[in-house]
């Protein structure tokens, strides 16, 4: 469309790459539907999926990707292969807040005009990123997790970013609703655990679902990773993942991994399977009062089980993070109970 010498690439017609997810490209999975993978250099997940839908108007984007000079360029160069550019993006429904997900988006959404729609949940940790707060409260979670250590690296490596990162969206997804995707309509169904403005966008017609961070094929999302806080951050993602489970079964277009046949396999392991980490949780609990760094150091962490000790300081924050988050889920089930002293919360297993 844009591509001034009017050549056009052929586009892959395989349902997916053949290579690894994250080879670049612009990879057809459904009639008008392309998953253009961006690099993420320096992050375990290795590449974040932007697909890309066809319209009349020009294409509906979901997720923008992070707003780094690779993750550009391999946008510009999997449209190019659509014979599209920047200018041909008509819309952004971007499912959460996240740097890898939204910054992107906002980028180019004020450079072409593109419209960009993220959900309202996500307010709150957006005032606090334009604040300049949301690392410090990600902090202060961190030291009621018993993460002290980590907390200080985390308030010290706060970087300032660049502010066309962070504009506020055009529209504010509320609920669940009918939005328009070129001659097709998506429903945006409100999912909120991964962040508190988490998005799914199903294609009804089509058997698609694009599902965010929600349901990732290979990987659990972290939970409660956000500069403001929901009270419960796992019951509302179990919450959420029954709800998915509710809608029809549907190719799972994740974004983060390849694409996956049933939406509805891939929901029940992951319910199983923080049922799992709940048990361990109350069997690490057998030991005594603990907080949630404790618990977090006996568990295994990630597919191969790794100690947490051998983590990163970053996953080491997102393991803390996560196992406070199972801890609060038990309190709330009323197994545990939980006590705060000196800014740090302490968990105890209740008598069955
Ligand atoms: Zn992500």
């Amino acid at each position: 469309m844009t591509q001034p010498n009017g050549q056009s690439t052929a586009v892959a017609v395989s349902p997916d790459s053949g290579e690894h997810w994250s080879a670049p490209g612009a990879w057809r999975v459904a009639e008008g539907v392309y998953r253009i993978p961006l690099p993420l250099p320096m992050d375990g997940l290795k590449a974040v999926n932007v697909y890309a839908i066809e319209g009349e108007d020009g294409y509906t984007l979901i997720d923008g990707g992070w707003a780094i000079t690779e993750g550009r360029a391999a946008l510009e160069q999997g449209l190019k292969q659509l014979d599209a550019g920047f200018g041909d993006i008509k819309r952004f429904y971007v499912t959460h807040i996240h740097r890898d997900h939204y910054t992107l988006a906002s980028v180019l959404g004020g450079e072409v005009g593109a419209q960009v729609a993220l959900g309202e949940g996500e307010r709150a940790s957006l005032d606090m990123i334009h604040h300049r707060t949301g690392d410090n409260t990600i902090a202060r979670s961190l030291a009621q997790a018993g993460a002290t250590a980590i907390a200080e690296q985390w308030s010290s490596s706060g970087q300032s970013d660049d502010p066309t990162f962070w504009r506020l969206p055009d529209v504010w997804l509320e609920g669940d609703v009918r939005v328009p995707a070129g001659e097709r309509t998506l429903d945006a169904v409100h999912t909120p655990g991964h962040t508190r403005g988490h998005y799914v966008f199903a294609d009804a017609d089509a058997g698609l679902l694009f599902a965010g961070d929600h349901v990732l094929p290979t990987i659990t999302p972290s939970i409660g990773f956000e500069s403001s806080m929901a009270v419960s951050p796992l019951g509302d993602f179990m919450a959420s993942l029954t709800k998915v489970r509710g809608l029809p079964d549907r190719t799972l277009l994740p974004a983060h991994g390849p694409v996956s046949p049933s939406t509805h396999a891939r929901v029940d392991q992951l319910l199983a399977h923080h049922e799992e980490r709940l048990d361990l949780c109350v069997a690490a609990l057998r030991g005594g009062e603990a907080t949630s760094v404790d618990i977090a150091g006996q568990l295994p962490w990630t597919r191969h089980e790794h100690a947490f000790s051998t983590l990163d300081f970053f996953n080491q924050g997102l393991a803390a993070m996560e196992t406070k988050a199972h801890l609060e889920l038990l309190v709330a089930r009323g197994q545990v109970s939980r006590e705060e002293r000196d800014g740090i919360v302490h968990f105890e297993l209740l008598p069955a």
